[in-house]
């Protein structure tokens, strides 16, 4: 049945996220596994723990419109997981850390998309309960998404890059090519746009 109000349209995404949440609590346990870098595995786990909060919290959410606690199928979600199960199958290593790093970020946007939406409509709505709960977890998946970016660009994608495994206890990889090896240095995959790098003038360039 269509949305018909803006009412039934926040429920419908809460729907949405709840079932979403549901299937992360599934797939950060195996991703966390499959993680060479005990630094990635970590900040999986972690996330996990933060993600079993984040379901309970949506139940909250539930109980101050008075609605059943349920979850309706999210495809978005459901393909992003569908496509880091593909990842673990065929890659290894280092490259399949950075593709479970890629993977991750996209089911924090999604997220953060969603938990953004979820949080104005609760406040359109005149929800401040909502409202808050919701914010609260739009923090922790941005938070989670940046962390993500920084252990791809400290050392993950690197290894990555040099065909290398990674020895958590060794910051040198070896002959680095011609890449700068200062931090930041542009190579690496996770793009962050939360940092102010993107803003209007592409490419992020200084200008004067
Ligand atoms: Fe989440
Ligand atoms: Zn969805
Ligand atoms: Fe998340």
């Amino acid at each position: 049945m269509p949305a018909k109000s803006l009412q039934e349209l926040f429920v419908e995404e809460l729907r949405d996220m709840y079932d979403g949440e549901k299937r992360l609590t599934k797939a950060l346990p195996r991703m966390a596994k499959a993680a060479e870098s005990q630094e990635l595995g970590a900040a999986l786990t972690n996330h996990l723990r933060e993600t079993v909060r984040q379901v309970q919290r949506l139940e909250q959410v539930f109980r101050t419109i008075g609605e059943p606690v349920r979850g309706k199928k999210c495809d978005g979600i459901m393909g992003i997981v569908e496509e880091g199960k593909h990842a673990m199958e065929e890659l290894e290593g280092s490259v399949l850390d950075a593709a479970l790093i890629a993977g991750a970020q996209k089911a924090e946007h999604y997220e953060i998309a969603s938990y953004g939406t979820l949080a104005y409509f609760a406040e359109l709505l005149g929800n401040e309960k909502a409202k808050n709960l919701l914010g609260q977890t739009l923090d922790e998946e941005k938070a989670a998404d940046e962390k993500l970016s920084t252990i791809a660009k400290s050392k993950v994608n690197r290894a990555a890059l040099m065909g290398a495994g990674i020895d958590e206890d060794e910051e040198d990889y070896g002959r680095p090519m011609r890449l700068s090896s200062r931090r930041g240095g542009g190579r690496a995959m996770a793009h962050d746009r939360s940092r102010g790098g993107v803003r209007g003038n592409g490419g992020g360039r200084r200008r004067r």
